[in-house]
């Protein structure tokens, strides 16, 4: 299908299961982008990526009860189904998924998707459950999409990983994309919870990116020790009356364990408080030159 300024949003499993099948027998490639919604140009960047890899675009938007813990923002988080239509629409979407929570967990609802080792540390820490909520819900989403590619953002690196092992472990046969992170010009990478955040707060939480371009930096110039690194990062974190860490992480790209000594490529990860709102962002920093 052509990129086109109309989206058809399909909200039963059932209905999306029928299209995808048709879709498949016709041997057209299905790109699919599961979200929470509330787009920004991040989530934009996504369905561009999938529309130039795929034939059909598929974005669904499903705000997951079960990735949410009792005390997060599941009630708040922002939603605006119109809004969202017509820009995905506008980036080249064909169908918008859409569907009920009733839906999706019927009361009987028992089942759960599990990846043992690569949710434990970092956001899986200060999330129990969460991850388990985000496999169990991508899980169902490729059963009903049907899939050859799916894209997700380099944002949430640990969820990618994640997702990443699951579709290796299950035998599922889909591509998995990622895409780079979109930034605002003072580096805060775009996020939907950004928008929780008061003018003055969305100033400060610019010192998460800064903080990972300052261990860069560091990095670069010979520093190898993990701990200083992190330190510095902290020190300059602490610095903004609002912030408060919950992690800071110098970790294996692949593995997403933390690092002793920096002598190849690392992914720093981070989560910090800007007064309420929990803002998580990430950024590899590369040892290799090229040249060796
Ligand atoms: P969400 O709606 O927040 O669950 O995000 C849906 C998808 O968009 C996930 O794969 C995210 O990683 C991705 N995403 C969110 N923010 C960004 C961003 N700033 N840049 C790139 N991808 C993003």
């Amino acid at each position: 299908m052509e990129t086109q300024e109309s989206i058809r949003t399909v909200t039963t499993i059932g209905e999306m299961q029928a299209l995808s099948e048709q879709w498949r027998k016709q041997g057209v490639s299905i790109g699919l982008v599961p979200t929470m919604g509330y787009f920004h140009d991040g989530h934009l960047s996504l369905i561009r990526h999938a529309r130039q890899r795929c034939k059909v675009v598929v974005v669904s938007i499903f705000v997951n009860p079960i990735q949410f813990g009792v005390d997060e923002d599941f009630e708040q988080y922002p939603r605006d189904l119109e809004r969202d239509s017509r820009m995905a629409a506008e980036a080249g979407a064909d169908v918008l998924f859409a569907p009920a929570a009733a839906a999706m967990y019927g009361a009987t609802f028992q089942t759960a998707v599990q990846v043992k080792q690569i949710t434990q540390g970092l956001c899986g820490a200060s999330r129990p459950g969460h991850f388990e909520g985000v496999t169990t819900v991508v899980c169902k989403l490729f059963h009903i999409v049907k899939p050859h590619l799916a894209v997700f953002g380099a944002k949430d690196y640990q969820q990618a990983m994640t997702i990443r092992r699951m579709i290796i472990d299950l035998d599922f046969d889909i591509d998995l994309d990622l895409a780079p992170i979109v930034r605002e010009e003072s580096g805060l990478a775009l996020s939907s919870r950004n928008e929780y955040l008061s003018p003055e707060e969305r100033r400060e939480a610019a010192i998460l990116f800064q903080s990972l371009r300052l261990a860069e930096r560091l990095i670069l110039q010979g520093e190898r020790d993990p701990e200083k690194v992190l330190l510095a990062m902290q020190a300059m974190i602490d610095a903004v009356a609002s912030s408060k860490i919950d992690y800071i992480a110098l970790v294996d790209p692949e593995t997403l364990t933390p690092v002793q000594v920096i002598d190849r490529n690392i992914r720093i990860l981070l989560a910090v408080y800007i007064g309420k709102t929990r803002l998580i962002d990430n950024y590899l920093v590369e040892l290799s030159t090229g040249i060796d």
